[in-house]
């Protein structure tokens, strides 16, 4: 096998680059694409990446390196010490390396990264002699000392940062620029003495030298830890956490790029920036980015200095040309990529080197944006344009924002990270955020700047709001990532995380943990206060890519609603019907004592009398729907849950009663409420689930479905009149076998055709029935007989088919299957392949025992992406799902098809 892959060039400037773009499972994303742009002749600083497999077989084996591996990375250390006329640790001219992460899927900031590889006490005086600059030298040395401790020992940063504070202290100096080269070089003293203070000699025993632990001077000691820390840092629980966020893989692993370094450090022609080559916002084709003067590495994307705009670069004295050459890189990658692309950079004394691009992440309208101005460029397809948008994101853009009608002060502004709107306690900790969402309250994470630590919190809070840091700090990154609303930068905003608490400078406003705040992440406002939000409307460019992926699409769209206004909502998103309308929730609110009035008494007078009430409420639910859905089918399910959903729960009861009881309460309302309690007690099911519900009820209490029937009727003949074309469907959930079905059907039409004779209309409502258990699901060709469609309630059916009650085992043993990898996925967010299997047999088998079968699915599946593919390929009509997950959709929908 081969384990390693040289890029860049050789000694005489030919390119000896082994891979490209397309190993990114081999390279990872950062070492194929350093590849990739070196065969494309970008300036790339040379180096060799050792593969991911190698990662894994070094984890699988406990960390043990495979056969042979360290001979080969040896070799290329050797081949690249060729390359640069320099050796590694070399007293004289010392090359020195980065040893960067890089996996297959992009996990920004997640795993580790060393720079300034191969100082020790004696390359140090090349350093300084090759660049004449102590200064410079001393510096990369102590922050060697600092990355290499803290990233591949796991020492506490902090110990480091407290050592340069004190010095400063000392010093009497106000920034770390104004420490010496003296200054430095004392630092690199005390930062070895706190190495070998901290490190623990039994678990590295060969750095023991005299008794006590030393920092590694020898080179090839400090590459190999550093690789091998690298390789560690996969497994590290932030890495872990983002891929199980993310849904990456965890047998990837990460492959390993070492890389000559070079230094955006030394002066003011040096520079260190992060750009994309469109704005990753709102897909503007424009350079946008941030870099910093005499800088390295993380400092841009850390925020620990304020940064200044990529645009501006080119207008820089000594700093021009580098600029003027990164505009026509931005050109090249794209054109290369035909994709917006982000870039990490630096500028040594003038000369542009590129460190890293890969396909940039982008808010959802940046996405919409970017994918139709390169169609139009004719960089891509309409089909590649489609492909191009994740159907999951679209739900940024039905996102809340502002109410523009609401009445608010904002107290501070920053930067536009990431689009939306979110309410919620300002809190100071990642831990803070995670414990208040734990309690079921909203949250937003107030920091002077997130690092991957925060994630939790950041994955915790509604929205995320800093005082520092650029457009591409890591919070802006991150949140975009996740499709949280961000505003960064806030320089007003004094932040005293210790206290929990922060002051708006120059106002007086202090906002303290549990005060609400509202962030706009469009506009970059924040808000003392909880502001109103609304949703946004549908903009141009959604609509223009879901009308391109109308074109290839052949699963038809509609809505689960219930009432007409998300009818209506669902209509303008482009649904076409509704799926499924509940009627269980118009027994609700003033109607529950109508429906326990019929449920508890045995009197047919007073029952009738309650039915009538509601057949007059049920009719006006219906006029409103079909009116909003006018010209478009309705399924309208007959009645489904177990009645008890509709009574007071028996343990409410009885506690009423001990009270009323101890404060000597009316006798005879005890006894009354006792006699509910007996008779709901009586009416208690072990697994109502599995019980008196769907068509068993409409089967025991057949007034039920006689009366919804015809409130159906009677609202579609009523709008029939008015010279409207509603077109209701009526649906029997829950059936098993063909005769409750049949004999439900034949109730449905009777009452159909009393009611179309007493209004003298013509009536056409097509019956069918929900497939949700198992034993329909294979009997489908025997129930098609009797149905005119029907639809997969696969909400139902995942239940019914594991055995899975979903209202328990979400909470009680599906997480812990998930991180067990027992299921690769939710069953209940994503369709289960077996249960799949029964949708495909039920619509294989209906087909057989009725052609004309209309076939669709209304549980939650109908609006997860991956479950869309699954019932375009088993060749269902339509999919139906929540009014905001219809645009989404329709988007997967047509990705499906292409
Ligand atoms: P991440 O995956 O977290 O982005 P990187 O491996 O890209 O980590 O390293 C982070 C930063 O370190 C880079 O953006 C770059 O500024 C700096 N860096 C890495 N390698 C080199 C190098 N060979 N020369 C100069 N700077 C480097
Ligand atoms: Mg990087
Ligand atoms: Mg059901």
């Amino acid at each position: 096998v081969k384990r390693v892959y040289a890029f860049g060039k050789d000694a005489e400037g030919n390119n000896v680059t082994e891979g490209n773009t397309s190993m990114k499972a081999i390279l990872g994303g950062k070492g194929a694409n350093l590849a990739e742009m070196a065969n494309i002749g970008l300036p790339v600083p040379p180096g060799f990446t050792i593969t991911c497999q190698t990662c894994m077989e070094y984890a699988s084996a406990g960390n043990a390196w495979p056969e042979g591996a360290l001979d080969t990375i040896q070799a290329y250390r050797e081949d690249l010490e060729r390359r640069m006329g320099k050796r590694i640790g070399d007293a004289d001219d010392p090359l020195l390396v980065s040893v960067r992460s890089g996996a297959p899927m992009s996990m920004p900031g997640m795993m580790d990264t060393v720079l300034n590889l191969g100082l020790n006490d004696q390359s140090i005086n090349g350093l300084i002699k090759q660049t004449d600059n102590p200064r410079f030298a001393w510096d990369s040395y102590r922050r060697f000392i600092q990355m290499f401790s803290n990233v591949v020992m796991g020492l506490d940063g902090d110990l480091f940062e407290n050592a340069i504070t004190a010095m400063k202290n000392v010093r009497g100096a106000a920034s770390d620029t104004d420490l010496t080269s003296e200054d430095l070089q004392e630092l690199v003293a005390e930062f070895k003495q706190i190495f070998s203070e901290n490190v623990s000699a039994e678990a590295h025993p060969s750095l023991v030298v005299d008794g006590i632990v030393q920092f590694p001077q020898d080179p090839m000691v400090q590459l190999r830890l550093a690789i091998e820390a690298v390789f560690g840092s996969w497994n590290n629980p932030r890495a872990t956490l983002y891929r199980k966020q993310n849904k990456i893989a965890d047998d990837l692993g990460t492959a390993v790029n070492v890389q000559s370094m070079v230094f955006g450090n030394k002066g003011d022609t040096s520079a260190t920036g992060v750009a994309f080559t469109r704005n990753p916002a709102n897909g503007e084709k424009e350079f946008y980015g941030d870099y910093l003067v005499n800088a390295q590495g993380e400092d841009v994307v850390a925020g620990i200095r304020n940064t200044s705009p990529i645009a501006e670069l080119k207008h820089v004295e000594g700093l021009e040309e580098a600029g003027r050459e990164l505009e026509e890189v931005f050109v090249t990658l794209e054109n290369h990529f035909r994709d917006m692309c982000d870039i990490e950079f630096t500028i040594e004394q003038g000369k542009l080197w590129m460190l890293q691009t890969r396909v940039g992440k982008r808010t959802a309208a940046a996405a919409l944006h970017i994918a139709i101005e390169m169609e139009k460029e004719g960089l891509i397809s309409k089909e590649e344009a489609v492909m191009r948008v994740d159907p999951e994101q679209l739900d940024q853009l039905l996102h809340p924002q502002f109410d523009k009608n609401a009445d608010y002060d904002v107290i501070a502004k920053g930067l536009n990270a990431s689009p939306g709107a979110a309410v919620g306690e300002a809190v100071f900790s990642a831990a803070d955020a995670v414990a208040c969402a734990e309690a079921g309250r909203k949250c937003v994470l107030v920091r002077w700047e997130t690092n991957p630590d925060d994630l939790a919190g950041m994955i915790a809070a509604e929205g995320i709001l800093t005082s520092h840091g650029g457009k591409t700090s890591h919070a802006a990154v991150i949140a975009r990532g996740m499709g949280a609303p961000c505003v960064c930068g806030v320089e007003a905003l004094k932040i005293d995380a210790e206290r929990k608490q922060a002051v708006v400078a120059g106002t007086g406003i202090v906002i303290r943990e549990g005060d609400m705040i509202s962030i706009d992440g469009t506009t970059g406002t924040v808000v003392l206060g909880a502001v109103e939000l609304v949703l946004p409307e549908m903009t141009g460019d959604l609509d223009t890519i879901l009308e391109w992926a109308d074109e290839f699409r052949t699963l038809g769209v509609r809505a689960n609603a219930d009432n007409p206004e998300d009818a209506q909502l669902s209509r303008n998103f482009g649904a076409e019907g509704i799926g499924l309308c509940r009627t269980e929730h118009m027994f609700l609110g003033d109607r529950k004592r109508i429906i326990q009035t019929f449920i508890l008494n045995e009197d047919e007078v007073v029952r009738e009398r309650a039915v009538g009430e509601l057949l007059e409420a049920q009719t006006g639910d219906f006029l409103g729907m079909f009116r909003a859905m006018d010209g478009l089918p309705v399924i309208v399910r007959l009645l489904d849950p177990p009645l008890h959903e509709f009574l007071e729960s028996p343990r409410a009861l009885d506690v009423e009663i001990a009270r009323l009881e101890a404060t000597g309460g009316d006798k005879e309302e005890i006894a009354r409420k006792r006699l509910l309690m007996e008779q709901i007690d009586g009416m208690s099911e072990a697994n109502p689930m599995l019980g008196l519900r769907g068509c068993r009820l409409g089967i025991v209490y057949p007034i039920l479905p006689t009366m919804q029937v015809r409130a159906i009727a009677t609202a579609c003949a009523q709008l029939k009149k008015e010279g409207l074309d509603p077109k209701p469907e009526i649906m029997i959930p829950l059936v098993s076998v063909t005769a409750e079905l049949e004999k439900l059907r034949r109730v449905a039409e009777d009452v159909i055709a009393q009611v179309a004779s007493e209004e003298g209309v013509e009536l056409d409502i097509p019956v069918g029935t929900m497939i949700e258990l198992p034993r329909a699901a294979v009997t489908a060709d025997e129930i098609a007989t009797q149905a005119d469609f029907f639809s997969f309630g696969t909400n139902d059916l995942t239940q019914t088919t594991f055995g899975f009650s979903r209202d328990d085992v979400e909470a009680e043993f599906v997480p812990q299957y998930l991180a067990e990898r027992l299921l690769p996925f939710n069953p209940f967010a994503t369709i289960d392949p077996g249960v799949a299997k029964l949708v495909k047999m039920g619509v294989e088998l209906g087909h057989k025992g009725n052609p004309d079968l209309v076939c669709g699915v209304c549980g939650e599946h109908g609006g997860d992406p991956d479950s869309v593919r699954t019932f375009h390929q088993i060749g269902l009509d339509y999919v139906s799902c929540s009014p905001y997950r219809v645009p989404l959709a329709r988007l997967a929908a047509g990705q499906a098809a292409l």
